[in-house]
């Protein structure tokens, strides 16, 4: 179980995540909503240890900075550079990587696995393609792919479905729904409220402090959402 415990975050003297405490269900797929600038991404990055922060994250009762291993992120859009020059399969291999003792090349046994999380997500005759080729959607999936061959217990995806296709996101969403039926524990950040009901099992609504978290059936309401967003979400 992911836990995180009195987190905040300040960037010099901007406070990003305030106190927040929660816990993330295993086997289950939660959303993680609220404004632009709510803390989503900064928490994320406190519990793979990329930012410095104040308070514990915990998986398992142990400091998450002790099985980083077990977590695959894709991290925004935005902050990814897709003109670096490297084939769809060889960024998919990338995700073997953290299963592999330094200087290991990959071996045919991984290269299968790799064409197994291309095919996956129905990339298969762009395996030998630039990533630079790719629409956003795709580029996405491959990212995606590169998290299937990593088979982390934990999937963390910052906005995955910002500027993408719908069939891409239909691929994207089965593809998570298996990885969920696999035992996987997925988080993501999502801004289309519109999708919570369908996509999720539990949200966590954050606005630099936990608003609240638990079952979407049960948290996702407009008392709580006008906490989050203000009164004219509603208008
Ligand atoms: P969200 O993902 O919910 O949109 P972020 O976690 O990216 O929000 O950011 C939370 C707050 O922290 C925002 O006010 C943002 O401007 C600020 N922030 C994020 N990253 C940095 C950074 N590297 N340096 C300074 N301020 C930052
Ligand atoms: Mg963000």
């Amino acid at each position: 179980m992911l836990k995180v415990n009195n987190l905040s975050v300040y960037y010099n003297d901007v406070l990003a995540l305030d106190d927040v405490s929660l816990e993330v269900e295993d086997k289950v797929i939660t959303g993680i909503i609220g404004p632009n600038g709510a803390g989503k991404s900064t928490m994320l990055k406190s519990i793979l240890n990329i930012i410095p922060h104040e308070g514990k994250t915990l998986i398992d009762g142990k400091d998450s900075k002790s099985s980083l291993d077990q977590i695959a992120y894709v991290e925004q859009k935005a902050d990814i550079d897709h003109t670096f020059p490297i084939k769809v399969k060889e960024c998919v291999s990338l995700g073997t990587y953290a299963n592999l003792k330094l200087f290991q090349k990959v071996k045919n046994k991984e290269w299968e696995k790799v064409s197994q999380a291309i095919d996956k997500v129905n990339l298969s005759e762009y395996s030998e393609r630039q990533i630079g080729e790719l629409s956003g959607g795709q580029f996405q999936r491959v990212l995606l792919a590169r998290c299937l061959v990593q088979d982390a217990k934990y999937i963390f995806l910052d906005e995955p479905f910002v500027g993408i296709d719908s069939i891409s996101e239909k691929i994207i969403m089965e593809t998570l729904m298996d990885l969920k039926a696999q035992g996987k524990t997925i988080l993501i950040v999502h801004h289309d409220l519109s999708k919570v009901r369908d996509y999720f099992d539990d949200v966590i609504i954050l606005n630099k402090r936990t608003i609240d978290f638990g079952p979407v059936k049960e948290v996702f309401n407009e008392k709580n959402l006008k906490v989050a967003y203000g009164d004219s979400i509603f208008v």
